[in-house]
């Protein structure tokens, strides 16, 4: 059994870290604060719904409920559970730190909750923000997300990313050297990459020593400027079985210590324009392991010193 994981995987599942780390099974709770995301000013990414809520009001008594009911049904299926509130959608550190500080103030105080993660582009993270990131990692296990979706430049600038690598490189480090924990965002699958291109994606971060890894499928959601560049200059999108092979070859490359927190995507199946195999989740995990099996491969069987170090 490959020792990163619990059952069958062939790669570092995060489970098996949170396992380790706190002993117990450990749930990260989305939340939603409606945060605006900065880059909508000039277009946002070719692939996002609009998030343009600039002047938030947020109502810490709402966050917190919207945590506790979902909490709720948590506990029913794994009473055991600890949780991490994820503040997930839009740019959260685009925000003021006074706006945020007193909700995670709250969050924390609440039995069960053992860290906290935060989604945000490396480009939106002030020195006040970073004063608090380092604070808030010395008082709990912090998480904070970065996208990156790809280390071409000519594919970030495409997709309208309003960052560039070096952007991402400099975040992560600067993170690194307060030794907060960095989940990187890539996608697989943007218009006109090759394999090679999503393959060097996954050694980039393997170079930058991320803690853990986020892999999705782009998918093309109803109304996004990417759906009409689709119409207008059709690209290929990857069929289940490229994916699976990008996916595995992508995890061969990886260090076995980085954590897969997720290895595909999970659309809105009502704004869902392609593709459509990405619909079926579980199907896709299992054609991975069962790839994974087939070429007897795990986790970082293709890591070389150069790899390592590129
Ligand atoms: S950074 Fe995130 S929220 Fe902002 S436009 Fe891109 S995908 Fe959307």
């Amino acid at each position: 059994m490959f020792k990163y994981t619990l059952d069958n995987k062939r790669y570092h599942t995060l489970n098996y870290f949170f396992r380790q780390k706190f002993k117990q099974k450990v749930v990260k709770i989305p939340i939603d604060i409606d945060a605006y995301c900065p880059n909508f000013a000039s277009g946002g990414c070719i692939f996002c719904k609009n998030r343009s809520k600039a002047n938030i009001i947020i109502d810490e008594d709402d966050i917190i409920k919207q945590f506790n009911n979902t909490v709720k049904v948590y506990d029913n299926k794994w009473p055991n559970s600890l949780y991490i509130p994820y503040f997930q959608a839009g740019t959260n550190t685009a925000l003021p730190v006074s706006k945020l500080k007193p909700i995670i103030t709250r969050l924390l105080k609440i039995p069960k909750v053992v860290g906290i993660a935060i989604a945000t582009r490396p480009d939106a993270i002030s020195e006040s923000w970073y004063n608090y990131l380092n604070e808030l990692n010395n008082q709990t296990f912090l998480m904070v997300e970065l996208g990156l979706q790809s280390s071409n430049e000519a594919t970030l600038k495409l997709i309208n990313r309003g960052h560039d690598v070096k952007t991402f490189k400099d975040t992560v480090l600067k993170l690194h050297s307060y030794h907060i924990f960095v989940v990187a965002h890539i996608i697989n699958g943007l218009p006109f990459e090759a394999k090679e291109d999503m393959v060097k994606t996954a050694k980039f971060l393997n170079s930058l020593n991320i803690d853990a890894l986020k892999i999705h499928m782009l998918y093309i959601i109803k109304d996004t400027p990417l759906a009409n560049l689709y119409k207008t200059k059709p690209f290929h999108i990857l069929t289940k079985e490229e994916y699976i092979d990008i996916v595995c070859t992508q995890l061969s490359y990886l260090k076995p210590e980085i954590v897969l927190e997720r290895i595909t995507g999970d659309p809105d199946e009502s704004l869902l324009v392609a593709p459509l195999w990405l619909t079926k989740k579980f199907v896709v995990l299992n054609d991975i392991d069962k790839e994974m099996q087939k070429r007897n491969l795990f986790q970082g069987d293709n890591l070389q010193s150069g790899d390592i170090n590129e």
